[in-house]
């Protein structure tokens, strides 16, 4: 989920740094040309020498221990038997090999040169924590897979090679300590210390780039070395982050690599591409400061980030990408369309205006609507709780961080940051039936996440939110039922919205809690609500085996947008932990051994209905005594979940027995959009801003040609205004075209206009925005027919034009 985000921060960022830092496009070829004949010179005079002169030491000193240390280990490699070893291809065929001798870039090349070029690294044996550098020799008989950028490993490999090269640039030009260089969502980044703290400016972006180009030119081999921690520390002796990472990572009395491509020689497992003339196109695209390992009492380091590809035409067709998403930025949107801002006094908790606040209510009672028709039951519940109640749930252990948390009467209240352990006390709060399983219990409640203030980003990253968040009470045999019905949930809202979905199911992890068996079951039981979704909708579904939460496994929800980006949203997740937590159990009333059994009892007690009574009252369905007599012995026992809470008694978990006759139902924890907030923002870069009907703060804009047509232009509002329409008038002195094109800008669905022609005759004169046709001059039509056709296609969400054109309505 946060991976998504963070992806379209950095799009809407990098856009808006390469328009500060550079000016590409016209005239930037001859400069660069300038840059690559003239060595250092050339650059922006604002920016200083291209590289420091001369080098720092450090360079020279690493360089020679590990030119040293690699002899070594070639001599080593030199004296390795030389065997024989076979090595499989994914198409089942098998290659002769050498141990020792044999890389992976020999089997690409003898295949075809172009694969060669293309594969990036090698995988051996199926198994993800076994890449190999492809110009490495095999030591024994494998199974080889050769992966090119287009594999997602070999995405990651190939952009974790290209922050080695970035690692180079910056410490050529900036003399700088090295930290880390990871690959990212949308590239990799290298983070630093620059001598005396200086900063990274955006007038560094193009001599970085212009050394980039002169490393990958030279096509520097990635050589991989095996040090010591004793080596390393010594070889990392000018690096104080270096060393923090060799003492805190590497046992001591082990080993680790090291690689060198040019003068850098960087602390790295690997692997890497074979040379740096793999990486065709780079950019730097933005860069940002950050702590060191993250934690803010750390010293603050230098990010820069950056993006490559094995091919020019990807780069260009990414960066038009990003400048569709800087065009489609929520913030830009929101602000330009009066949706919502922020306020420094409440950070990371949006001011919803007037025509936000249109969208946000219309997709709750979207949501609402679907409640209604799949027996979900609204509840209202506090934002405030003891934390007597996040410590029975587990929060106050585990999430307490992420809470605001506020004392009141020497006691300690947290605000909700979830829905569910609310939901958990309304279930306990009575005795429960089997009848009134499943359980659908939603809550539009507003939760507060106490996210750090660097991390807030526009409504994608807020500690303010509410969600269309729900909880099912429901038997383990319901589970399938209740996932089928959550599988037409989301294609209803998806397919409604436009976005298609892929799904991925995680299972049990090896940290689990309750039982295996309930674990195997449900998750039999999921795996055959997701084949037969896929069978009949063809969505896909894939398994990420030990991927659940400790407490039962889930189903990820990832939706992809108009430009194919991810973005997870909804979840469905098992939980059989929070109804232990909450010792929550229902009358099971269904077994009829135990109601044989109990209704001979009784009637040889003779003093009780018959078993067919037993069906009647809504909460005694059975053996009524030995229910509220355990209830009571729960309550004398300080059941923490029933009885009084005691404010001197510190918390103790408690295991609280099921009671005879009953059962523990399992939970489960879903959303279908999730955060409103997101998922707005979502929606906004989703339809650019250009809003579906029903879901549109800005449904339809009249415009009266003259003063004579105020009165009926507030007529025609207010005929609209009558139907719960959002209706505007614009009586301004403006002139008409200007109206016109205002209206258009503000996405107004639809403008009439409306003069003497249409004041007689009772007409609009329409334009309907999503219909190119009518931009210049509107479709003349009756009054009553444009409420009619209105109100249908709001009332069925349709995005249809309500307004065609009378040969395109023929042909239909
Ligand atoms: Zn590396
Ligand atoms: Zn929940």
């Amino acid at each position: 989920m946060d991976s998504a985000k963070e992806a379209v921060e950095n799009v809407a960022e990098g856009v808006k740094k390469m328009a500060v830092g550079d000016k590409p496009a016209k005239g930037g070829r001859k400069d660069r040309k300038k840059e690559k004949g003239g060595a250092a010179a050339a650059t922006d005079p604002a920016s200083g020498p291209l590289e420091i002169n001369p080098p720092p030491d450090f360079l020279q000193k690493r360089l020679e221990m590990f030119d040293r240390l690699k002899k070594k280990q070639d001599e080593e490699l030199a004296s390795k038997p030389r065997e024989s070893i076979t090595i499989t291809m994914p198409d089942g065929s098998v290659k002769e090999g050498t141990s020792y001798e044999t890389t992976p870039a020999d089997i690409a090349k003898g295949i075809s040169n172009s694969l060669l070029k293309r594969t990036v690294i090698a995988r051996l044996d199926g198994d993800k924590e076994q890449l190999w550098d492809i110009g490495r020799p095999l030591e024994r008989s494998c199974k080889l897979e050769l992966l090119t950028f287009e594999d997602e490993q070999g995405k990651q490999v190939f952009w974790h090679s290209s922050a080695h090269i970035l690692g180079e640039a910056c410490e050529r030009r900036f003399g700088c300590s090295l930290c880390i260089g990871p690959p990212v969502e949308n590239g990799f980044y290298y983070e630093m210390c620059l001598p005396e703290n200086k900063p990274v400016m955006s007038t560094d972006y193009k001599p970085l780039e212009t050394i980039v180009t002169s490393i990958v030119k030279e096509k520097q081999k990635f050589e991989r070395l095996i040090m010591t921690k004793e080596e390393l520390l010594e070889m990392f002796s000018y690096n104080k982050y270096k060393q923090h990472i060799i003492n805190d990572k590497i046992p001591d009395g082990t080993s680790t690599t090291v690689y060198r491509n040019g003068p850098l020689i960087d602390l790295c497992r690997g692997p890497h591409v074979p040379d740096t003339g793999r990486i065709e196109t780079f950019s730097v695209m933005k860069n940002s400061s950050s702590y060191f390992l993250g934690n803010k009492d750390n010293d603050t380091l230098q990010r820069v980030y950056g993006v490559s590809f094995p091919d020019k035409k990807q780069m260009a067709a990414y960066k038009k990408f990003l400048e569709e998403a800087a065009k489609r930025d929520h913030r830009k949107i929101g602000k330009d369309q009066e949706l919502f801002f922020f306020h420094e006094l409440s950070p990371g908790s949006a001011m919803w205006l007037p025509h936000g606040t249109r969208i946000y209510n219309n997709l709750l009672s979207f949501l609402r609507e679907q409640y209604w028709k799949r027996g979900y039951q609204e509840v209202i519940t506090p934002n405030m709780y003891n934390s007597h109640l996040w410590k029975m749930s587990g929060h106050w252990d585990f999430y307490k961080d992420d809470m605001f948390v506020i004392e009141q009467e020497k006691e300690q209240f947290g605000l909700k940051p979830m829905n569910c352990p609310g939901h958990c006390l309304m279930f306990s709060h009575r005795e429960r039936s089997h009848r009134e399983l499943p359980w659908r219990v939603a809550d539009f409640g507003v939760l507060h996440r106490n996210e750090a203030s660097g991390a807030l980003s526009g409504l994608t990253r807020v500690r303010r939110f509410q969600q269309d968040d729900a909880h099912i009470f429901l038997r383990e045999d319901q589970i399938k039922a209740e996932m089928d019905n959550l599988f037409d949930f989301l294609k209803e809202v998806y397919g409604l919205l436009g976005f298609s979905f892929k799904l991925k199911l995680s299972t049990r992890p090896d940290k689990y809690m309750g039982e295996k068996a309930t674990w195997d079951n449900a998750e039999h039981m999921l795996q055959e609500s997701l084949d037969e979704f896929k069978a009949s909708n063809g969505t896909h579904w894939e398994l990420n085996e030990g991927d659940g939460a400790f407490y039962g496994p889930k189903i990820d929800i990832v939706i992809l947008d108009c430009l194919l980006r991810e973005w997870q949203c909804a979840t469905i997740q098992l939980d059989f932990v929070q109804p232990e937590n909450f010792h929550l159990e229902y009358i099971t009333g269904d077994d009829n051994e135990t109601k044989k059994k109990e209704a001979e009892a009784k009637a040889a007690e003779a003093k009780m209905a018959p078993p067919a009574e037993l069906a009647m009252p809504k909460i005694k369905t059975k053996d009524p005594q030995a229910v509220i007599d355990s209830a009571k012995a729960a309550v004398a026992a300080s059941d923490p979940s029933t009885g009084p809470y005691d404010k001197d008694r510190p918390f103790v978990r408690q295991h609280k027995p099921i009671s005879p006759g009953c059962a523990r139902p399992v939970m489960i924890h879903r959303a279908m959009a999730g955060s409103i907030e997101r998922f707005t923002a979502i929606l906004t870069e989703h339809f650019a801003g250009k809003w579906p009907f029903w879901l549109s703060p800005r449904q339809i804009l009249v415009v009266p040609v003259g003063k004579g047509f105020y009165e009926y232009g507030e007529e025609v509002a207010k005929i609209f205004r009558d139907k719960m329409m959002f209706v505007d008038v614009d009586t301004s002195g403006n002139t008409l075209q200007k109206k016109i094109r205002t209206g258009q800008l503000a996405q107004y669905n639809s403008i009439f206009v409306v003069g003497a022609e249409e004041m007689d005759n009772r007409q609009v004169n329409a334009r309907w925005r999503d219909d190119q046709s009518t931009q210049d001059r509107g479709k003349p039509i009756p009054l009553d027919k444009a409420v009619e056709k209105l109100c249908k296609i709001r009332d069925e969400k349709s995005s249809e034009n309500p307004f065609p054109a009378p040969a395109k309505e023929a042909a239909k």
